[in-house]
């Protein structure tokens, strides 16, 4: 008999057989309403090959090695064959596009096999770039082989960075060409086809209950949220009108984590628009993100956000909030009151103040909360603006620091700097006042440098997906070599060990990289 891996995945749907269903079953475009989701089948690819599998998430969801290396596991992750007894489906949601209503989106190009529970976990999975969709409006339903590395490799990153994310299972090539037009200036090209293999315990975003209320659609946005608690939130109990405040908050204090953790290890998410955020408060969608190099508070690599940044690094802790208070906005018909949703909201503000301060001070080795701790992070946060300076190498070697060698602490930071040569005369002696507050501040700590240094490696991250390496990888796999996609996925396994087979990986951002596009600039094009 054939190898089949439907007789391996526990296969246990329940999205597809709670919710109301989209009554159409053809694939073509449509305003769908009073349903949470339209059945969808992924279309044939002319020549799938699966180019990468994460051992982890293999494992996540009960295969093994010998069944990714299956003709049954290609075919089903690349859409070209269906497993038996699913039905396969796209999710119905809306959203905020930078800042604006934009009506019904959707799984555009997003194809939910089925979910599966192992190990007392349940996985999603999702096909991205597996074809057309009633929700792909005037797109093609595809994705190109380089925004599926930068999906596929950084949301396995992010997971061992700490950070609350969707996974990837696979990354595969379709053999079909797509046709895209990276800069939106008239120069179109074909691209190699790809498909990613997503998993989540849900994919389910802000955007999928702003539709029904956006729709006066009560109803169904009850079900949605009483599922929703039911089958990701269940802690809270038996749903009532508290249970909908308690499901926000929990939502609130979700969204804000996320978002503390991309500060922390300089991550900008480039599209924080509603229907890119995710109910479970994980990093989803990924396109045009990117990782602060220079650390700066005005850094967006998406170019279509160039003119407002409106998703600039140091603004994603307020868009948080905005996206929240749209998703208030959706559930208020359920609670019919409005205080205690502005309560929380409220409370996001005063916890994101607290928290990004906790947060910095556990990058700087800092355990006792002192009272001029604030000032000593803002000064800082002035000096690492003034002259371009590494994020990543500044914190890791941050950690050398020695609190009887003031003195010494430029020198520890030096590699941090893109222009040395700017770094005299009074920006100089700037840097040299701090580590002398630093160093006194140190001496409020028990712990001896070296435990403080142990820590810190815990809390920032060596190893990163710089920009221009997610690039130098795409530009590989383009020529049809895959050894550096690998390279970067076992690398980035382990961001806060030395690993000292991967040195140069810990090196800045390279000059022919600082305005590259695919480096620096990225568009939503993918
Ligand atoms: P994004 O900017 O990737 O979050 O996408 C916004 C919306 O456009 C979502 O509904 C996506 O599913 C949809 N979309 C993006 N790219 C495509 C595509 N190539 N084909 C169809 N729909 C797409
Ligand atoms: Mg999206």
């Amino acid at each position: 008999m054939d190898w089949n891996i439907n007789m391996k995945l526990n296969i246990k749907d329940k999205f597809n057989k709670v919710l109301p269903a989209d009554p159409i079953l053809e694939n073509t475009r449509r305003q769908v309403s009073k349903a949470c989701f339209s059945y969808v089948l992924p279309k044939e690819t002319a020549k799938p090959e699966v180019l990468h599998v994460s051992p982890e998430m293999l494992e996540n969801i009960g295969l093994s090695d010998a069944d990714a290396k299956s003709d049954h596991f290609l075919k089903v992750f690349t859409g070209n064959a269906v497993l038996e007894k699913t039905t396969p489906y796209a999710m119905c949601y809306g959203g905020h596009q930078f800042g604006n209503w934009a009506g019904q989106l959707g799984d555009g190009r997003a194809i939910n096999l089925c979910e599966v529970e192992h190990n007392n976990k349940s996985w999603q999975l999702q096909l991205k770039g597996a074809g057309e969709t009633p929700y792909s409006r005037t797109a093609d339903g595809l994705a190109v082989l380089r925004s599926s590395i930068r999906e596929y490799l950084c949301s396995e990153a992010m997971f061992h960075l700490g950070v609350p994310t969707t996974r990837a299972l696979s990354l595969a090539l379709s053999g079909d060409k797509v046709l895209r037009d990276v800069m939106y200036d008239g120069n179109s090209a074909y691209e190699k086809g790809a498909i990613v293999c997503r998993t989540a315990e849900s994919f389910l975003r802000f955007g999928n209950y702003q539709i029904f209320a956006a729709k006066q659609d009560n109803e169904t946005l009850n079900a949605l949220v009483d599922y929703t608690i039911k089958h990701h939130f269940s802690h809270l109990g038996e749903p009532s009108k508290d249970t909908y405040i308690q499901f926000f908050k929990d939502v609130s204090n979700r969204t804000l984590d996320m978002i503390i953790h991309w500060q922390r290890v300089g991550f900008v998410h480039g599209v924080m628009n509603t229907d890119n955020m995710s109910i479970l408060g994980l990093t989803i969608d990924y396109g045009p993100y990117g990782w602060l190099e220079g650390y700066e508070y005005g850094w967006t690599p998406n170019t279509t956000d160039s003119q407002h940044k409106r998703y600039r690094y140091g603004n994603q802790p307020n868009i948080g909030l905005w996206n929240l208070l749209q998703l208030a906005n959706a559930i208020y018909p359920l609670v019919e009151d409005a205080e205690p949703l502005e309560t929380i909201l409220n409370q996001y503000k005063t916890d994101f103040e607290t928290r990004l301060l906790n947060m910095m001070r556990s990058k700087l080795g800092l355990k006792v909360e002192a009272e001029n701790d604030q000032r000593l992070v803002l000064e800082l946060e002035d000096i690492l603006h003034s002259t371009e300076t590494d994020m990543t190498i500044f914190f890791r070697n941050l950690g050398d620091f020695e609190k009887d060698e003031a003195s010494k602490g430029l020198g520890i930071i030096q590699d941090a700097f893109y222009k040395p040569e700017n770094v005299v005369g009074n920006i100089e002696k700037r840097w040299n006042d701090w580590f002398d507050k630093y160093a006194i501040r140190l001496k409020q700590e028990s712990g001896s440098d070296e435990e403080r240094k142990t820590e810190m490696s815990t809390i920032n991250p060596k190893y990163v997906l710089r920009n221009y390496m997610a690039q130098l990888a795409i530009d590989d796999a383009d020529k049809g070599d895959y050894k550096l996609i690998d390279e970067f996925f076992k690398m980035l396994k382990n961001p806060y060990d030395e690993q000292p087979e991967y040195e140069k990986w810990f090196a800045k951002r390279p000059d022919w990289a600082r305005n590259k596009v695919g480096c620096s600039m990225l568009s939503c094009s993918s």
